[in-house]
């Protein structure tokens, strides 16, 4: 089965599925309660998303020049760059690392990049297990699932679900008790970061004035996951550089604000390289992946790059109607929502993932949350209009709009056809892409042309 064909198939499947949205639905609406009570922190938040925008921008029009900043600063302080513009190098390159240090286990915290280039996967093919280490991506690890939403990964799971999969496969007892079922995760994984010789990261940001990353969380995770094993292994996409620390008073509210409705995450930690001599803990060893995988792509794109511009808050995702029914993992991508929609056809094919970008009521919510002020819609529709110039789309659509052009432009092509004919042809044209739970508007019996002419017949 296609991509798109399997879209099809898992929206209608996760639109139909009433339990699912109510899930979704919950967790939202309690997402939306904390950002309202968080909004006040900010004397003028739109002034906040126009720094924040600005400042994205021109990190991305100067790309090349923070990157190389970064790299000397990164560097100097003890650690290694591994550029990659494909998955396929970043793992080439990993696997190196991995055979060097005889790897047997790995501890991993939230990153979707890691999802990007399928490390688990790919550890686990060496016999390196793998453990999650945040709640939301050890639950649906457990549950062999993917993320169903960037920052809430298992946005879909009841207290419910979450007992009943750790019953299953952890055998304990079954609770309704949230710190309890964060206990039992709390012991399974405290174990892990103790066997660990491999911590695997993301990043929310490379901090190009100082050679150091910002990773920012609720559980504390990832200062654990950095402190034991020897080796820190972070893969991070090139465009989530800021200019310097001053402009991380900025981020990071805006970031807790839009991510997860607090005035700041409980835990915001800077890394700038190894260990230092004097320092008692952390690794010996830390190994950035610069990951393109796509994105000098896009950067080549004057009217598309502000994509690159994303924070990955998730907010675009929250009122984002389409995905509040189908969910994630309808999406068939790393990224989803409309940020997933808009980026996906750049990282991975347009070909593969155009049908994303339809899939939008284009109401504009996202843009009207996005903290960076990205042109969400907008994108959607220049992808819309990229995959129709590349020649992707349907073979009927073609042919319908040339019919309908040759109609159009002629009156008299136009009247050739009578109602039942017109109705095939709408039907041809439009049947698929309106869907078949919706009813074509039907044309009327009679056309405007035939009764302007009885009318003028009649007034004779
Ligand atoms: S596009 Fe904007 S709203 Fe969506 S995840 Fe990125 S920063 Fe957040």
């Amino acid at each position: 089965m296609n991509q798109y064909d399997q879209f099809i198939q898992d929206a209608e499947k996760k639109t139909f599925d009433l339990e699912h949205r109510r899930k979704i639905n919950f967790n939202i609406n309690k997402y939306n309660t904390a950002v309202e009570n968080v909004s006040s922190q900010f004397v003028d938040h739109d002034f906040g998303r126009q720094r924040a925008a600005y400042l994205k921008t021109q990190v991305i029009e100067n790309l090349d020049k923070y990157l190389i900043e970064f790299e000397q600063k990164f560097l100097r302080n003890g650690g290694k760059i591994i550029w990659a513009r494909t998955k396929e190098e970043a793992l080439a390159e990993l696997k190196v690392i991995f055979k060097e240090k005889k790897a047997r286990a790995a501890v991993k915290s939230k990153t979707m990049t890691a999802e990007e280039i399928q490390l688990t996967d790919f550890m686990e093919q060496f016999g390196i297990e793998t453990t999650e280490t945040d709640m939301g991506e050890y639950i649906v690890q457990l549950a062999g699932q993917k993320p169903d939403h960037m920052v809430t990964p298992a946005m879909h799971f009841s207290k419910k679900d979450i007992s009943n999969l750790f019953h299953k496969k952890l055998d304990t007892p079954q609770t309704d008790d949230i710190s309890e079922l964060a206990n039992i995760a709390r012991r399974v994984l405290r174990e892990k970061y103790l066997e660990a010789d491999i911590a695997v990261t993301g990043a929310n940001f490379l901090v190009a004035d100082i050679g150091g990353i910002a990773i920012t969380e609720n559980e504390g995770n990832v200062r654990l996951g950095t402190t034991f094993p020897k080796t820190h292994i972070a893969i991070v996409g090139i465009e989530k550089l800021i200019p310097t620390m001053d402009d991380l008073a900025l981020f990071w509210p805006m970031l807790a604000h839009s991510g997860t409705g607090q005035e700041l995450t409980a835990y915001n930690t800077i890394l700038t390289g190894p260990r230092k001599p004097t320092e008692p803990d952390g690794p010996d060893e830390m190994y950035l992946v610069l990951l393109d995988n796509g994105r000098t792509k896009l950067l080549q794109d004057a009217e598309k790059r502000q994509a690159l511009n994303c924070i990955r808050c998730g907010a675009c995702l929250n009122v984002c109607p389409v995905y509040k029914n189908i969910g994630g993992h309808s999406y068939g991508s790393t990224y989803n929502g409309p940020i997933g929609a808009v980026i996906t056809p750049h990282y991975e094919g347009m070909e593969k993932f155009k049908h994303l970008s339809f899939a939008s009521t284009l109401c504009g919510a996202c843009t009207s949350v996005c903290p960076v002020k990205i042109d969400l819609h907008n994108l959607l529709l220049l992808n819309r209009q990229q995959s129709v110039e590349e020649g992707y789309s349907p073979g009927s659509e073609k042919r319908g709009y040339k019919l309908w052009k040759m109609a159009m432009l002629k009156r008299s092509y136009m009247n050739l056809l009578g109602k039942g004919l017109k109705n095939f042809f709408l039907g041809y044209m439009f049947g698929e892409g309106w869907g078949k739970r919706r009813e074509l508007p039907k044309v009327a019996p009679k056309s405007f042309y035939e009764l302007w002419k009885e009318k003028e017949k009649a007034n004779k």
